[in-house]
């Protein structure tokens, strides 16, 4: 019978990191394309086409849309195309 494996985090993981964002995407997509909102929750993912985009989501007004990263700031729809 072998002892159980020790699968505890490395000792040198800081704590609490998680609730820090991993990176600053408030550049990427600066603000709510529908009312101006800054304070968005913003998460990082990928286009189905394999562009690294922002899904960025209004808590004031429900708006959401997608932000390609390193692209213009468009707001971009569901389907890609520009927010209007
Ligand atoms: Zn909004």
């Amino acid at each position: 019978m072998s002892a159980p494996r020790d699968r505890r985090p490395p000792a040198d993981e800081p704590l609490g990191s998680i609730t820090r964002p991993v990176v600053d995407d408030s550049a990427t997509a600066p603000a709510c394309y529908a009312c101006g909102a800054r304070d968005l929750t913003r998460l990082r993912l990928a286009l189905p086409d394999g562009r690294p985009a922002v899904f960025a989501s209004c808590p004031d007004c429900e708006a959401t849309a997608w932000f390609v990263v390193d692209g213009d700031g468009t707001a971009l729809g569901p389907d890609g195309a520009p927010r209007r």
